[in-house]
């Protein structure tokens, strides 16, 4: 019978009074053969189990080696050791697995790379910082659902399997059952879709935005949160080709009641992150700031990694316009200096050293750039009077650049149909979206906030990578 286990994360916070407990995990160390720390997930903090010397022969102590699984039956008491309060003095040790020390992988000893862990991605949730990122990723998920729930918004499934192509947001992965060494075609040589799955050519999606927008037309407010799918061929330690999206989407909404949303939500998740998970985040603030020790002085950050959080929880994000960042950019000594890789001039589509330049370097914390050119954003997006600009809202954060996108989307059907013809978007094909601009369109807005990259944002890593379990990315696609 298994139930009778006590995780270590309760064990550590009871108060030892000598009473019988199991306790199962794996090791991470065994000194002196005589103290095991053991650790099963629950927390970062490992389970001191003593072994009484001479109570188990040589060769079963052996066999206690690093990433074996334990069952241990025995007293919590009192540690006599610094740095616990509680410990487990042994009373009867099984192993439940072994785990050879020649062939296994990871050795914490001479603290393995990212790099490395990331081809053994398999075992790195065994290491301090993989636990501490992924359970600080399962409480970020959670806290998503417990703050849409707590405003009554309806979380709508949106399809992963799209037949539209028109958002436009990246490039997409087709999914066919059609042979690929010899597809049905058509008269001019391009393949008959006709004859596929569907009966027409389809893709995983990039975004659960269109089709969330049909169920705020009915509950008023939705959210999707579910996985994305774009063939970023960049490689960039920002894009997977997998990644996972929320998104809101709110009738009777304008682009500032979006923004005063979006603002709210993101510090909603940290404010939830460091209320649920001090102690992982202490764990990643430290390894943050060892790693920031070994970068030149102008390169480290003002801030570490729980003072940054607490300033995003305890301050307004500063709001401007494309057209004040553009200026600001122009008036900057990076821009005068020729520091810039990419041209600056109005209409651009900023690139992440633009961005980061605002957000580093300018002000110091999160913006919220508003009212980007309409060339160089969606067809959805509501016209501004101007008839150069449309209402979205990107917002971006220190460190990563862009971790939201949004807009108040365009309700009026002609301007909207004006814009996708312009645009070369095939009206007939999406009727169903035009539908809700013919049958009691109202004012709305939504975004979509990279989960990944809110994840970098909480943790302080710095690769998209090493913050979702096994990452997709060009070239890569193991476990
Ligand atoms: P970027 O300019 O960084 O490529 P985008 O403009 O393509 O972003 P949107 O289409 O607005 O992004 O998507 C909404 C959000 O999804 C972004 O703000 C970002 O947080 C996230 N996102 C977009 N592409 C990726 C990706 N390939 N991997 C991880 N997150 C992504
Ligand atoms: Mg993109």
């Amino acid at each position: 019978m298994f139930n009778t286990r006590v995780k270590v994360k309760d064990l550590l916070a009871a108060e030892p009074q000598s009473q019988q407990v199991t306790a199962m995990g794996w090791v991470r160390t065994f000194r002196n053969n005589q103290f095991i720390a053991l650790n099963d997930g629950s927390t970062n903090s490992n389970l001191q189990v003593v072994v009484a010397l001479g109570s188990h022969d040589e060769a079963f102590l052996k066999r206690i080696t690093p990433g074996a699984s334990l069952k241990v039956t025995g007293e919590l008491v009192p540690s006599l050791g610094k740095g616990q309060k509680s410990e487990l003095k042994a009373v009867s040790l099984e192993i439940l697995g072994e785990c050879n020390p020649e062939k296994y992988p990871l050795q914490l000893k001479n603290r393995p790379s990212l790099e490395y862990l990331r081809e053994i991605a398999h075992l790195r949730f065994r290491t301090n910082t993989f636990g501490a990122v992924f359970r600080i990723r399962h409480t970020l998920a959670f806290a998503v659902h417990k703050f849409f729930n707590e405003r009554g918004f309806v979380y709508l499934h949106t399809p992963i399997i799209t037949a539209s192509d028109a958002e436009g947001a990246g490039e997409m992965f087709r999914v066919t059952t059609l042979p690929f060494d010899n597809p049905p075609r058509n008269g001019d040589g391009t393949v008959d879709f006709r004859e596929d799955f569907f009966g027409r050519s389809s893709n995983l999606t990039v975004s659960g935005q269109l089709e969330g927008e049909l169920g705020a037309m009915a509950f008023s407010e939705i959210y999707t949160f579910g996985p994305t799918f774009r063939a970023e061929n960049s490689n960039t330690a920002r894009h997977l080709a997998e990644f996972w999206m929320i998104e809101p989407e709110m009738a009777f909404h304008d682009l500032e009641d979006n923004m005063n949303l979006a603002e709210d939500f993101i510090r909603y998740l940290i404010g939830y992150t460091m209320e649920h998970n001090r102690e992982d985040l202490e764990f990643l603030a430290q390894r943050l700031a060892d790693e920031e020790k070994q970068k030149p002085q102008a390169e480290r950050s003002d801030m570490g990694l729980i003072e940054k959080l607490e300033f995003v929880v305890n301050n307004r994000f500063e709001r401007i316009t494309y057209t004040e960042a553009i200026d600001i950019l122009l008036q900057s000594p990076a821009y005068k200096k020729k520091k810039f890789q990419y041209e600056v001039k109005w209409g651009i589509d900023m690139q992440s050293e633009h961005e980061r330049y605002l957000v580093e370097k300018h002000f110091k914390k999160p913006v919220i750039v508003t009212g980007y050119p309409k060339h160089i954003k969606a067809f959805y997006m509501r016209q501004n009077d101007d008839g150069k600009t449309v209402a979205a809202m990107d917002i971006l954060v220190p460190g990563i650049g862009e971790i939201v996108g949004g807009s108040q989307r365009e309700e009026r059907l002609e301007k909207l149909e004006t814009r996708m013809e312009e645009m070369h978007i095939p009206t007939e094909e999406m009727w169903w979206y035009l539908d809700t601009r013919r049958f009691g369109a109202v004012p709305h807005a939504g975004f979509g906030l990279g989960f990944e990259r809110m994840m970098l944002f909480v943790t302080g890593m710095t690769n998209i990578r090493d913050v979702i379990a096994f990452p997709r990315t060009p070239k890569s696609a193991e476990f």
